[in-house]
């Protein structure tokens, strides 16, 4: 069924290079869209309490008949909810609406540099790491100034980085400065959220020479750079076209022309300002 590759984590555990995002997916959509998923082969599935659907997917993840632990679930503790007890509790709310007794990752979804909680936030997660309840921990939209301060804090070295990343948003110096550390880069709005980036030309050329999608070209692009990969869609074809990219590679040609894509452009905020909710 499912021939997505695993990434090895730095403390040994195993994740799907390829997952399945909701976010700006209602709960009860979000139930269909993760049941098809899973039924299409996806095993990792990435939400967050602010996307308000974790009851959803946890809702798809009990009636898919698929053992737990060969799913792969992030789920993601929002801005409002930092701080030691704050996370722990929130935490705990999570949980109780994943409907699970553990998630396979957990992220501080920001860093939130004005209410400057991020340390305090991130040993409540070794501690939830520590008792088993979430098996890795990490963060998200971590620029490289608070990873290197998180680093120098704490014990526990991220499993991973979760920051918007696309052909038009490479990203070199947080992919540098997570390979230095053993941290896996995991894409947020892996395909530009489907808008300008899958008309490029340049986008539009590679596929049609491999005969695939511009969306396909783009998450193959991902994944010969090593990224994890978490595309969205609620639409059954194109959730099924999102995994299927493991039969073409792109060839060096492809990936010059993808490198010069790159334009620093941001469809997100920038993390160093965004304070929302704390
Ligand atoms: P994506 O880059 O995954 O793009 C999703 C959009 O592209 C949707 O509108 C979807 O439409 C469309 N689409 C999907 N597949 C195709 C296809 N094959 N062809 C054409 N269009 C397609 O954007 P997201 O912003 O959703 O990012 C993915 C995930 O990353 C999120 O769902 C979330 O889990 C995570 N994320 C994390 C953030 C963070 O701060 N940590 C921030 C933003 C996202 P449709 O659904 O209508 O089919």
């Amino acid at each position: 069924m499912s021939q997505v590759p695993s990434i090895t984590l730095n403390n040994g555990l195993e994740m799907p290079q390829l997952g399945f995002g909701v976010w700006q997916v209602p709960d009860d959509e979000a139930e269909k869209a993760v049941a098809t998923a899973i039924e299409s082969g996806y095993r990792s599935i990435d939400t967050a309490a602010i996307y308000e659907n974790e009851a959803g997917t946890g809702r798809a993840i009990a009636a898919s008949g698929v053992a737990r632990d060969e799913l792969f679930v992030t789920t993601k503790l929002w801005n409002g909810d930092q701080g030691h007890d704050a996370a722990l509790r929130a935490f705990d709310a999570s949980l109780d609406r994943l409907g699970l007794d553990y998630v396979d990752l957990y992220l501080i979804h920001w860093p939130v540099p004005a209410a400057d909680r991020y340390v305090d936030t991130y040993k409540a997660l070794e501690k939830i790491l520590a008792e088993g309840r979430a098996k890795s921990i990490g963060v998200s939209n971590f620029l490289p100034e608070h990873l290197e301060r998180l680093l120098g804090e704490t014990s526990v070295v991220p499993v991973l980085n979760q920051i918007e990343l696309h052909p038009q948003l490479q990203q070199s110096e947080s992919r540098a400065l997570h390979a230095k550390h053993g941290i896996a880069t995991e894409a947020w709005s892996p395909l530009g959220q489907g808008k300008g980036l899958l008309d490029v030309p340049t986008v539009v050329a590679v596929a049609q020479k491999h005969g695939r999608t511009p969306a396909q070209a783009v998450l193959r692009w991902h994944l010969q750079l090593g990224n994890v990969v978490i595309p969205k869609s609620v639409t059954p074809s194109r959730i099924a076209e999102n995994l299927d990219v493991f039969g073409f590679e792109l060839d060096a040609d492809d990936l010059a022309a993808f490198a010069a894509l790159d334009e620093g452009k941001r469809l997100g905020p920038n993390p160093a300002e965004f304070n929302v909710g704390a």
